[in-house]
């Protein structure tokens, strides 16, 4: 095993992880890998794999382990920094299948890191973002789904990382640069 860190930046949507995952990667010279983002792409540049997420991603469900884990798996092969997930994984299914892909590249997690916000705060930070963001998911109705998918499929991903010890609970409300810190001071004690 090398001693890079991978690092899963966890929470719901509307947590901050966007935000605090541009502090990580340059704070500890990480890859940045966002699904959410590469997924994104491949809407805006209309490939095949693009045209068959984009009802699914506007209805804010999530889109299958599949193309995830595939996208995944060449992320990590192409990486020799050390990466920082961020929006993956978000179903036990795929948290498994990362913990396969590390170890198939001589890798293992570092840890997890959970921002903990209250429903409320996550929906009014959604809210304010969709007035700016032109994301096509960023609207009431959608943003309700991205909410209950998370609960259902995603936070049981916490309960994973938890039982391996690898679970780092911070308090994601407040000042961006207090997070920020407590983040790094909780990666740095590792
Ligand atoms: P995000 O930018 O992380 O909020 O992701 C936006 C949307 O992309 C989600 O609502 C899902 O439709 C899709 N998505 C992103 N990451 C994943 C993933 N790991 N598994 C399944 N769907 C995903």
């Amino acid at each position: 095993m090398t001693t890079m860190k991978n690092i899963v930046i966890f929470g719901a949507p509307g947590a901050g992880k966007g935000t605090q995952s541009d502090f990580i990667v340059e704070k500890f010279g990480l890859t940045h890998i966002s699904t959410g983002d590469l997924l994104r792409k491949e809407i805006k540049d209309q490939t095949d794999l693009g045209k068959r997420i984009k009802d699914i991603m506007d209805a804010g469900q999530l889109v299958s382990d599949d193309i995830v884990i595939e996208m995944m798996d060449n992320a990590i092969a192409r990486d020799s920094k050390g990466i920082l997930f961020d929006g993956f994984p978000r179903t036990v299914a795929q948290a498994e299948v990362l913990d396969k892909l590390l170890a198939k590249h001589g890798r293992s997690l570092t840890c997890m890191v959970r921002l903990d916000v209250p429903r409320e705060e996550l929906i009014h930070r959604m809210l304010e973002r969709a007035k700016v963001s032109g994301r096509s998911d960023d609207n009431e109705e959608t943003i309700k789904n991205r909410l209950v998918e998370y609960e259902n499929k995603t936070l049981p991903v916490a309960d994973y990382y938890s039982k391996q010890g690898k679970e780092v609970k911070i308090n994601g409300l407040g000042d961006i640069k207090r997070i920020s810190e407590d983040i790094a001071k909780a990666i740095e004690s590792l």
